[in-house]
């Protein structure tokens, strides 16, 4: 550390060899100490405004759990819930599609339980069809065989049986025949 010594050192921002008068000194002059503090202190902005975006995300996906989690939404929590705009709430309210409780004269607040049923609801006619189709007995006695069926259509053999397939349209085995029912088919000719 005494001024009276010189040593070589190697500049810690240029990387030449320069003589120094103390064991610690880190840069060959003022240029190279200035550029370095410089240097430094970017890469402080940047590994904050890193830190920052960093913080920002997790505070998002923090903000939708707690929207996720509520009880009771106002509008605009329930269109992050559901993905829409809140216009589009505003209308499922309105429409009395979507129940709220009106707090007061301008707030309203949606039960999580409404918002849930509201798209259980949604849910039920694809259900209640699709049970419909299972159940209801094959009708054998208006059905057709599959060539009575390519000549009713007037498909080919190989179309028919790919439409049939693509339409999930059931067949039902009866000998050595195979059947489908003629109100099936005639949908297939609407479409
Ligand atoms: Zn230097």
């Amino acid at each position: 550390m005494s001024s009276n010594i010189t040593v070589i050192r190697v500049c810690e921002h240029c990387g030449n060899d320069f003589t120094a008068r103390t064991t610690v000194t880190r840069f060959c002059g003022d240029l190279c100490a200035k550029r370095n503090y410089k240097q430094r202190q970017k890469e402080k902005k940047i590994s904050q405004s890193n830190k920052e975006t960093e913080s920002i995300k997790q505070n998002k996906v923090k903000f939708i759990k707690d929207v996720s989690n509520l009880e009771f939404l106002n509008p605009s929590d329930t269109a992050k819930l559901l993905q829409c705009s809140r216009v589009y709430v505003y209308k499922l309210l309105d429409s009395g599609k979507l129940s709220f409780i009106q707090l007061s004269e301008k707030k309203r607040l949606i039960n999580r339980k409404s918002i849930d049923n509201y798209l259980l609801s949604l849910h039920k006619p694809i259900i209640k069809t699709e049970i419909l189709q299972f159940e209801k007995p094959f009708d054998i006695n208006n059905s057709l065989s599959m060539s009575e069926a390519q000549q009713y259509t007037g498909l080919s053999e190989k179309a028919l049986y790919s439409a049939i397939k693509r339409n999930n349209i059931r067949k039902h085995q009866s000998g050595k025949y195979v059947f489908v029912e003629k109100v099936e088919l005639d949908k297939l000719l609407t479409k």
